[in-house]
Parts: structure tokens; sequence; C-alpha cells
């Protein structure tokens, strides 16, 4: 049995970038409710008792969209902490983004135009590939980059029920908002 995440954090910790009330719905209601689609769709299969990254590298359909979101938020939920000024990139993934791409800033610019240019419901990716390149991807619907042989490491949710309480049809606010509360110790620690 899969259970919800805990929040390492309290629910009014992310305002404004992410309200209480978009974390009442988003963590408690849809998280909650694709780890009840999944518990229930996998019982008494060949899935029931794997890791979930193993389900999410190996079913299709139903069972790898629930597995793949409950992934994908664990990830995005775990990424935060209460905004700072300023929030830049610490360490190894600063290193890393600042050899890769220039600078944060140019970072922040192709990683957002992504996450704003992708049509529909999806997520924008920050991965190491196998020989520890950092790698941009758009993936639609529940797609995670570990299906790519990538290592995820950040993750912008741009579903419209991850932003639409707060910043209503207003993607890029959204996206440019959650550069205030990304967790760069927890970015360091996936790498
Ligand atoms: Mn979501």
């Amino acid at each position: 049995m899969f259970e919800l995440i805990t929040l390492p954090y309290a629910p009014e910790a992310l305002a404004p970038a992410i309200s209480p009330e978009t974390i009442a719905f988003h963590h408690g209601k849809h998280l909650q409710t694709y780890v009840n689609n999944l518990n229930a769709a996998i019982a008494g299969t060949a899935f029931e008792g794997n890791p979930l990254e193993e389900i999410v590298r190996t079913a299709e359909g139903g069972i790898f969209n629930n597995a793949g979101q409950i992934l994908n938020h664990n990830l995005y939920f775990l990424q935060f902490r209460a905004p700072r000024e300023n929030n830049a990139p610490e360490g190894r993934i600063a290193e890393l983004i600042d050899s890769q791409y220039g600078s944060f800033e140019a970072f922040q610019k192709e990683f957002a135009a992504k996450g704003a240019g992708l049509f529909g419901s999806g997520w924008v990716w920050l991965s190491a590939d196998k020989d520890g390149k950092l790698v941009i991807t758009q993936e639609a619907n529940a797609g995670n980059p570990l299906t790519r042989g990538l290592k995820p490491l950040l993750t912008f949710d741009v579903w419209e029920h991850a932003y639409y309480i707060d910043w209503r049809n207003a993607r890029p606010a959204y996206i440019s908002a959650l550069w205030s509360i990304i967790n760069w110790d927890e970015v360091n620690a996936r790498l």
C-alpha cells in the first residue's frame, strides 16, 4: 500500500508562491486520489509490493498514470521550503548550472520557457544523464524522465491544478514564483 507523503513544512509555509488552499487541494485531494487509485489498481496484480520507481518504469495505462503522478508529486512537494530572497542554487548543483548554462539566470530562462511552452498538462524537469550532465525536458501528463534513463532532480508541475487557485491562467508568473521556494539542499541530495 502506498501512502500520501507528509509535507516537511506547514501548509502556509510556501505562500505566496503556493497558498495553503492550493496545498489543501493539490496535496490533500489530487495527490491523495492518485494514491487511492494506484492502491486499488495494483491490488492482486504483479505490481503489488513493488517500489514506486519500478512500477513507473514497467507499467502502462492507468497504473503508469497513477504511479507516475505519485512519484512526480512526491519529488515536487519535497523540493520546497519557505521562501528566501535571492534563492540561488548552492553547492554542486550551482557549479553544474553555471558550467553548463553560463549562469543561473540563463538556466532559469530556458527552464521557464520549457515550462510555459508545454502544451496542455505536464511537467518540466531538470535531470542528470548517465554522464552527470544536466538536461531540461518536458513530460506530458504523468511522464517522468526516469523512463528515459535520466535521474530527476527538480520539477515544476504545470498542470492547471498546480497554479489556478493562486495564479489563475498566469502560468509564467507561477513558474517565476517557484524559484523563491526551491530547497537547493534537496536538489543536491538527489544528484
Ligand atoms: Mn499536480
